[in-house]
């Protein structure tokens, strides 16, 4: 059997290379390096797969959510909620802009944004939302969006793990996730869904003067050649990343697809254990499983991520550690027990190889670890 990977972007790459390479090539003789044509070629190709207005590439999915919070030119200090189970970006834009990060807890099924933890800490200063559609499920927008719009705040949906997976609104009609807010970002960092040879990322709107302004931010502010109207940003995608995510934007339902499959074949190897919670399936969203992360009892977490590995497959624990409690948020006065849930799911997930190549006798070895190790400790 082949070695286990959590993520196996070589065998990605082996499938594509003639055209990854071709792609590659063009750019090399062009040496148009910076704003080369595949850069607006790639932005086109991202706005019909999402079916959205606009889509603005940028440098990375962190400086995305800051370019999408610069265009709503927000007053100093104003609150922005983020959820504590989260990868750091989206919190950590909202303090360097000089805005407050205010918390909002998870929803124990999705373990995505809990709307009634929402509800609960707006107050006359919140101007924004950052839902996460965590792990390659969306949030649930409908709830998100009538608070928003109740509250007139905006949202900014940051869809850096969910490029590819559907929105349902109760009445029945789809969208992709990241269209639904006023502004979405993604990020195409390597391991995402839709991942490039490097660093890149980018914002989509359907509000054509937010994509006006958000445009002009990541380029210094330029309103023309050597024309500042707003301050901005240095944020471009690289020509050469542009070239190779035109190429792979078109295999991202097919990747999407066949970690649905691995999906499947996880959620029934455990569906009769108690011992080992399988990720819920929301009724509202497709899930795309940029991660599969099981849930175990905490006390057995860190020792099952142990017997994995002894046996020669990879686990990693996203997230550790809830925003609350990091050290450089401390200063927002957030105590331990603030965010029950956040902390909770911090001691009990796992998430296991995932990835579009995992090979079936891959998926039975891993399974009959995971299901031996709980049953011998459960
Ligand atoms: C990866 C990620 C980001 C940041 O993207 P980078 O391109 O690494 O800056 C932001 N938010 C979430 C939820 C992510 O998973």
């Amino acid at each position: 059997m082949e070695d286990i990977k959590m993520v196996d972007l070589k065998a990605q790459y082996g499938k594509l290379k003639p055209e990854l390479d071709a792609a590659f090539s063009a750019v090399m003789e062009s040496m148009e390096f910076i704003n080369g044509p595949q850069v607006a070629s790639f932005a086109r190709s991202l706005e019909q797969y999402l079916q959205v207005r606009r889509a603005i590439p940028c440098a990375n999915g962190t400086d995305a959510l800051q370019i999408a919070l610069m265009a709503l030119q927000l007053p100093a200090g104003a609150e922005v909620i983020v959820p504590s189970f989260n990868y750091v970006s989206g919190a950590e834009v909202v303090a360097l802009l000089g805005l407050k990060p205010v918390f909002a807890d998870v929803l124990p099924d999705t373990y995505t944004i809990d709307p009634a933890s929402v509800k609960k800490v707006i107050t006359a200063a919140t101007a924004a939302i950052i839902p996460v559609h965590l792990f390659g499920q969306s949030a649930p927008m409908h709830e998100i969006m009538e608070l928003a719009h109740e509250h007139q705040l905006w949202v900014i949906e940051d869809n850096a793990q969910a490029l590819g997976a559907v929105y349902v609104f109760p009445d029945g009609h789809e969208v992709k996730a990241g269209t639904i807010g006023h502004l979405g970002t993604t990020s195409f960092f390597p391991s995402k869904p839709l991942g490039g040879m490097g660093d890149g990322g980018a914002v989509f709107t359907n509000d054509d003067k937010l994509a006006a302004i958000t445009q002009k931010i990541a380029n210094h502010g330029q309103a023309e050649k050597y024309k500042f109207s707003t301050i901005g940003v240095n944020s471009r995608l690289d020509t050469l990343q542009a070239a190779m995510l035109d190429v792979k934007i078109k295999y991202v339902d097919e990747y999407n697809t066949a970690r649905q499959e691995i999906a499947r074949f996880y959620d029934n190897a455990f569906a009769e254990t108690p011992l080992v919670q399988a990720p819920h399936r929301a009724t509202y969203s497709s899930h795309v499983y940029h991660q599969y992360t099981v849930t175990v009892a905490p006390e057995l977490r860190d020792a099952l991520k142990e017997h994995l590995r002894d046996n020669h497959i990879p686990s990693m624990v996203y997230y550790p550690e809830p925003l609350h409690l990091q050290e450089a948020y401390a200063y927002l006065g957030n105590k331990e027990g603030a965010y029950p849930v956040s902390e909770l799911l911090s001691k009990s997930v796992l998430s296991l190889p995932m990835h579009s190549e995992l090979k079936e006798e891959q998926l039975v070895y891993i399974c009959q670890h995971v299901l031996a190790f709980v049953k011998k400790h459960g």
